[in-house]
C-alpha cells in the first residue's frame, strides 16, 4: 500500500489500560480503554489522528491557515486550532448558528488559542427549508457554507495567506488514515498486554473514526469486531455512503482490502434527545465513569458511546467474560459549556454543606 507522510500533531501512542473497577462491577466482562482524550496537543482528542495527515497536506500544498466548520461547540475546531499553533499556521472556524451570549468550554479555548471564530446564521435557511424536500435542504445549508467560506477564503488571499478548507469533522481520505494506524497501535498493545480484544465500541458522527478503524481492521485482520454507536441518529444511506467513501480511499491508497456492511455493527438506540442536548441518563454515565475510574467522558460524545457500551451489554451482545475495549475520542472541554454546566447545577450542587 502507499503510506502517506504525516506530520505529528499527536503524541503517540495513547495509553491504553483496563478500567478495574468497572469491570468488577460488570462482572463477567472486561472493559478496556484507549485513551485517545490523551492525544497530546489542545487537550486531546480522536481529531488530532486525522489532523496529522490533513495538516501535513496542507502544508505540502503550500497553505498557512487552516479553515474547519462545526458547531460552536466543535471539538474538531479547537483541535484544528492547536493543530495550527503548533505548525505557526493561522486557523479559522466557522460555526452554523448565532453566537452564544457567553463564551464557553471549546469556544473559549479558541479564543485563548487565537482562531478566528466566524459564526453562519442559519436562521433564515431554517426558514427556508421548512416542508422542501432533503435534497433540496442539504443544498440550502451548502449555498450558505459555501458562501460564507468564498468570502473568507478571499479575505485571506488579500492579505497573502493561503487556505487550506478542512471539512467538518476532519471527514476525508487522509483523515481516514489517522485512525487505520490506530488500529496497527491497538494490535501492538495487545500483543504486548497479551490481552485480545473481543469488542471495539466507539461513538460516531462524521464516521472518519469508524471508517479508520474499519480499513485497519481488514488490512491488519484484527479478530475483534466493531460496535458503533452512533451521537445522533443516522440513516442507512449515511452508513452506505460512508462503506462507499472507505472503498474509494482503499482504491487510492492501494491499501487493498474491501470493507461492507457485515463488518461492523451500529445502533442509534443510545443518542440521548439529540446532539449536544443534556440529558439525565448521560449525565449519570458521565458521573459513574469518573467515580469509579477518575477518568472524565463528555456530555456529547463520550457519555453517550460509553451508554452505548452499557447498554450493548445489557442487551446481551458481548459475550460474557469478553475483552471489550472503548475508545476514548476526547471531548472533555463539553463538560464546561453554558448549557451542560447550568444541567450538572441541577444535579450535582444542592444542599452543598458550610461549616
Ligand atoms: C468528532 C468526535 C467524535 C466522532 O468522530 P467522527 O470521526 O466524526 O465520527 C467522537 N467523539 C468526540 C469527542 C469527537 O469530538
Amino acid at each position: 500500500m502507499k503510506r502517506l507522510e504525516k506530520v505529528q500533531v499527536s503524541i503517540l501512542p495513547t495509553p491504553l489500560h483496563k478500567l478495574e473497577n468497572i469491570s468488577k462491577d460488570l462482572k463477567d466482562f472486561n472493559v478496556f480503554i484507549k485513551r485517545d482524550d490523551m492525544t497530546g496537543f489542545g487537550i486531546g482528542g480522536n481529531k488530532l489522528r486525522k489532523l496529522d495527515y490533513i495538516v501535513k497536506k496542507a502544508i505540502d500544498d503550500g497553505c498557512n491557515t487552516l479553515l474547519t466548520y462545526g458547531g460552536p461547540q466543535t471539538n474538531h475546531g479547537r483541535l484544528t486550532a492547536a493543530a495550527a499553533a503548533k505548525f505557526g499556521m493561522k486557523s479559522i472556524i466557522l460555526c452554523y448558528g448565532k453566537p452564544p451570549k457567553n463564551i464557553s468550554g471549546n469556544l473559549l479555548l479558541d479564543r485563548i488559542i487565537g482562531t478566528e471564530v466566524l459564526f453562519m446564521d442559519t436562521e433564515e435557511v431554517r426558514k427556508k427549508a421548512e416542508g422542501k424536500p432533503h435534497d433540496e435542504v442539504v443544498e440550502l445549508y451548502r449555498n450558505l457554507k459555501m458562501s460564507a467560506t468564498r468570502t473568507v477564503v478571499k479575505r485571506y488571499k488579500e492579505q497573502g495567506d493561503k487556505v487550506a478548507i478542512i471539512q467538518i469533522g476532519g471527514h476525508s481520505k487522509e483523515g481516514l488514515m489517522g485512525y487505520f494506524d490506530c488500529v496497527e497501535e491497538i494490535e501492538k498493545q495487545s500483543k504486548e498486554m497479551n490481552v485480545i480484544f473481543d469488542y471495539v465500541v466507539l461513538g460516531n458522527g462524521s464516521g472518519g473514526t469508524l471508517g479508520g478503524l474499519l480499513l485497519g481492521k481488514k488490512y491488519f485482520k484484527s479478530s475483534f469486531e466493531i460496535f458503533a454507536s452512533n451521537i445522533s441518529p443516522i440513516p442507512e444511506e449515511q452508513i452506505t455512503r460512508l462503506l462507499e467513501f472507505c472503498n474509494k480511499t482503499s482504491k487510492e491508497f492501494e491499501i487493498g482490502v474491501e470493507v461492507s456492511r457485515d463488518d461492523f455493527v451500529y445502533s442509534n438506540d443510545y443518542t440521548g434527545k439529540g446532539y449536544n442536548i443534556p440529558d439525565k441518563e448521560t449525565r449519570d454515565v458521565i458521573t459513574y465513569v469518573a467515580s469509579k475510574e477518575g477518568i472524565f467522558i463528555d456530555p456529547c460524545y463520550t457519555g453517550k458511546s460509553f451508554m452505548g457500551l452499557l447498554g450493548f451489554i445489557k442487551e446481551g451482545r458481548f459475550k460474557k467474560n469478553s475483552n471489550i475495549l472503548f475508545i476514548h475520542t476526547g471531548g472533555t472541554p463539553g463538560l464546561w459549556t453554558e448549557e451542560h454546566e447550568a444541567a450538572f447545577n441541577e444535579d450535582l450542587w444542592n444542599d452543598i454543606e458550610i461549616f
